[in-house]
């Protein structure tokens, strides 16, 4: 429904037409990675065709080119994210390194002994680990804000947790192990109340529907492309432009810096201060396209589309016998997490994987919100612009096969 073609852009996923053991494949594993429409495979094949040299540098005509589509990627992605200026993209490999950068110039800068930073019990290792690490480099204090039964944060408790030491709020906008959509807007007005900064983990939200930076005013949005249909090996930290100047470089290298003597370097403005050595421009490029790709099909078309499913699948999934979805929370988007009574994860996946069906199993690098939830790991399907109800009936059938099996 919605609007979308569904048929039609399955016709543009090469992949999806391929049978797995024998069966049609049933993709549903796109929190995890994405299938690449052919317009983004086409973009990558013609920039290494035609355009390959490297950016920045070269006078000559293919570095001009290259640099060109590189650039122009960029901007892609700040109309994409709705940002004020395509200097507030910065260019990562996804979004583990865009949340490194900021903890390691940001956080290295802002974050001293005895100061706080806050994260929420709904994140991936991604936007945590990082964190932990430099709590423990400079002595500072990691605290979290706490999830309820249903998968939501619980926000009533917010005020005590920004204390004055808290120095940054890093939080997910949507829970890849739960679906949770948190109201990160909401959050951010009240940490900003308190003077706190935000960076926003993009990861899940991006593919599933429009994100406005500047509406959300959030300080920092991490993204990885391979998740929004484009390539892997890329992604994008936005920055506010403030941050971005006050921040020291990330690595050092070529392309980050003016000039360089032995005794002093002279950075390069932003956003390539934090863009050292050679970018993976194919990346960039193929991200590019993949947000072409969007904005032709419609992201109010996919957002609706990507409602739907959810909803269809999670009915589907309430009527399957010792069936317990986590994560009921008031609005969700994109992933259902269940366990089945008695059966480990992994073995529902490798049986599902024999009727075709991709699913993710385990604890989808979110173990201290699997803890909260008293389970090891659950089983995770995920939907995408290209999955269909006919891909949830496929892995209905494929649980009741998992329960005969089990019988
Ligand atoms: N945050 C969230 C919410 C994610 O789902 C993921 C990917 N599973 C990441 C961060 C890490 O992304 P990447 O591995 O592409 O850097």
């Amino acid at each position: 429904g919605g609007g979308l073609d569904v048929a039609k852009v399955r016709a543009d996923f090469p992949i999806l037409s391929q049978e797995v053991r024998g069966r049609p494949l049933v993709y549903l594993d796109s929190a995890a990675s994405a299938q690449k429409p052919q317009a983004v495979i086409d973009a990558i094949s013609h920039f290494y065709t035609h355009d390959n040299a490297n950016v920045h540098r070269g006078v000559h005509t293919l570095s001009e080119r290259a640099t060109a589509a590189f650039e122009a990627a960029r901007e892609k992605v700040a109309r994409f994210l709705h940002a004020k200026s395509d200097k507030e993209i910065v260019f990562v490999r996804g979004t583990t390194e865009a949340i490194n950068l900021v903890v390691q110039t940001f956080g290295r800068k802002n974050i001293g002994p005895g100061d706080e930073v806050l994260i929420t019990a709904l994140e991936h290792h991604a936007n945590i680990v990082p964190w932990q690490m430099l709590c423990e480099q400079v002595g500072a204090k990691l605290k979290q804000i706490p999830v309820d039964t249903r998968g939501d944060l619980v926000l009533d408790g917010l005020e005590e947790l920004l204390t004055p030491r808290t120095r940054i709020l890093a939080v997910t906008h949507v829970s890849n192990a739960l679906g949770t959509v948190v109201p990160v807007k909401e959050i951010i007005r009240r940490a900003h109340a308190r003077g706190v900064p935000v960076l926003v983990d993009g990861a899940q939200s991006v593919t599933h529907f429009s994100v406005d930076v500047v509406d959300l005013d959030c300080d920092f949005y991490a993204f990885s492309g391979h998740k929004l249909f484009g390539p892997m090996g890329i992604g994008v930290l936005y920055g506010k432009k403030e941050h971005l100047e006050s921040m020291p470089p990330y690595q050092g290298g070529g392309d980050m810096i003016l000039s360089v003597t032995l005794e002093k370097t002279l950075y390069n403005r932003v956003p390539y201060r934090f863009e050292a050595g050679t970018p993976d421009v194919a990346g960039a490029v193929g991200l590019g396209a993949a947000i072409d790709y969007l904005g032709q099909v419609g992201l109010d078309a996919i957002a609706t589309h990507d409602r739907e499913l959810l909803a269809y699948a999670e009915q589907a999934l309430k009527a399957v016998p010792g069936v317990r979805i986590l994560g009921q929370g008031r609005e969700r988007s994109g992933v259902v997490s269940f366990i089945m009574e008695d059966i480990h994860p992994h073995d529902v996946g490798t049986i599902l994987d024999r009727e075709g069906v991709a699913v993710r199993t385990g604890h989808h690098c979110a173990q201290p919100l699997m803890q909260c939830f008293g389970v090891a790991a659950t089983v995770r399907a995920s939907m995408a612009l290209y999955n269909t109800r006919e891909d949830v009936d496929a892995l209905v059938r494929g649980l009741h096969k998992v329960r005969e099996v089990f019988a």
